[in-house]
């Protein structure tokens, strides 16, 4: 139980959100350059076609992303033969999407957390999320931890007792798959965007610009919820997408042996490598409430699309190469992947916790064994009102100022390491989450500094770098 959301006076309205609320609250009237809506009506109409792109690549060349363009030029092929050759739509894909959705629906919205009474040091149940730019505090059913558990139990028990299906049955219909993953991600995102004109759950909340394609990417409201618990952010960015992750990573594997009669190492690798960051992300989703998104962007296309189609696709590509390349690594390689990805997740992970652990006790705790230092920030919020808050300079903190991103980078790094150095196409992830991130630090930076003022620029001064220490 527990009410959805407690409204409140904003006391904690910042940055971006602060200064536009300023001027009308709740309609922010931001303006979109020429050069922005360029680059949001390309990503719109051709983001499907990427993801199409680097899936017909495997399923027809070999997941060589070079071939089709060399022979779409030299006259070799063309695009519609390539369209030709693709499997579309099919019914028995849907009805399996629509099986899996539900059953993640089902339960996000039925299964009480009752982890956190069993395992020690694990937070779960209801939990308040940041207080948002209008100054609520929504609360959320914490059970992600619970339905991946079932989720993978059920998973093993299928593919060792039951046999109600084959495992490999994400593989193999992957591509009519991709069609059904895109009309939930479209049809969610329109959603979305209708529902934030026409009964919004917070309108205060909203965040319109002067641009209908833009407010459709980046989205209007918040936090868009249906009734008291389904709330859109929480369930699409982690459900469909990453509690299927492990279960697409297995469905390779299982596609490895039925085509080699066995498992090669570097499958092993990705598939531990992953099932950790899925794991630690499930772990820590009453953490993950706190993080930019869900405390800063808005739910639209971004992340609405994002998390149906480009997250399951795109992230799980290390594993799909690997069945149509079963790479054997030795030894040491397969032992240099291994470190580095541990070495990156205990370097994210510690970060995190770092930040965490000193924000929550206000600085009375012990970083590296010592009291943390830090500098003293003060901001003012939408109502005029000043806030003190703290900006942690040691530990990893006192490395780079996002060295967090730096330890994900390194296991992101390591999954793509994993496929060897045959090919380009299972180096996409490190590629995109090197752009992620760096716009992501780019984008909190402008926002901390709009944020704090000079006391950024001492924070700056004390942290100069931002990934790597004396290079950038
Ligand atoms: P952070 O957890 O780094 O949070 C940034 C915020 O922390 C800032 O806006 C500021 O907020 C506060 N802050 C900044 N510097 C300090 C400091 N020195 N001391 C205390 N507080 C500080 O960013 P994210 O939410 O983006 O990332 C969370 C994690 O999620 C990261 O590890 C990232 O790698 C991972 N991630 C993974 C993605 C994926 O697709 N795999 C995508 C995105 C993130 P305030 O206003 O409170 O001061």
């Amino acid at each position: 139980g527990g009410s959805r959301s407690t409204r409140r006076k904003s006391t904690h309205a910042q940055g971006e959100h602060a200064n536009s609320m300023q001027k009308d609250p709740g309609k922010a009237g931001t303006e979109v350059d020429w050069f922005s809506l360029i680059g949001v009506i390309s990503l719109l109409c051709f983001a499907p076609f990427i993801v199409f792109y680097f899936v017909m690549a495997c399923d027809q060349y070999q997941c060589s992303i070079s071939q089709p363009l060399f022979e779409l030029y030299s006259g070799e092929t063309t695009l519609l033969s390539i369209w030709a050759r693709s499997p579309s739509f099919t019914w028995s894909a849907a009805k399996i999407y629509a099986i899996w959705v539900g059953f993640q629906v089902f339960l996000y919205m039925c299964i009480p957390d009752v982890t956190n009474k069993f395992i020690p040091g694990y937070v779960g149940g209801v939990q308040d999320g940041a207080r948002t730019p209008a100054g609520l505090i929504n609360k959320y059913e914490i059970n992600g931890l619970q339905c991946w558990l079932i989720t993978h139990a059920l998973w093993f028990a299928n593919a060792h007792y039951f046999h109600w299906f084959s495992p490999t049955i994400i593989f193999d219909n992957w591509i009519p798959l991709m069609w059904c993953t895109n009309i939930l991600g479209y049809a969610v995102s329109t959603f979305a965007f209708i529902k934030a004109y026409f009964f919004p759950t917070n309108s205060e909340d909203c965040k319109f610009t002067g641009n209908i394609f833009y407010n459709y990417m980046m989205g209007i409201e918040f936090n868009p919820r249906i009734g008291k618990w389904f709330d859109f952010k929480l369930f699409f960015n982690g459900r469909p997408g990453i509690v299927a992750w492990t279960l697409i990573n297995l469905s390779y594997m299982a596609k490895q042996q039925e085509l080699y009669g066995h498992i090669t190492n570097s499958m092993i690798l990705v598939n531990v490598l992953q099932a950790i960051y899925v794991l630690d992300f499930f772990w820590n989703e009453a953490w993950y409430l706190k993080t930019i998104d869900i405390c800063h962007d808005h739910f639209g296309w971004y992340l609405g699309w994002g998390d149906c189609v480009w997250l399951p696709y795109l992230y799980t590509l290390q594993g799909l190469y690997l069945v149509y390349h079963p790479v054997q690594l030795s030894d040491a390689h397969a032992l240099a992947v291994l470190l580095l990805g541990l070495v990156g997740y205990y370097i994210f992970r510690s970060t995190n916790h770092q930040k965490d652990l000193f924000r929550r006790t206000e600085g009375s705790c012990s970083i590296w064994g010592h009291k943390p230092t830090y500098i003293e920030c003060s901001y003012q919020s939408a109502d005029g009102g000043i806030h003190h808050s703290k900006l942690l300079t040691s530990g990893f903190w006192g490395v780079a100022r996002h060295f967090n991103y730096t330890g994900d980078l390194m296991g992101s790094l390591a999954y793509c390491a994993a496929c060897g150095f045959g090919h380009i196409l299972p180096y996409f992830y490190i590629v995109y989450m090197t752009i992620l991130l760096v716009h992501r630090c780019v984008r909190d930076e402008h926002r901390c500094s709009s944020k704090y003022g000079k006391d950024w620029k001492r924070y700056t001064d004390a942290v100069p770098y931002r990934l790597i220490p004396g290079m950038f």
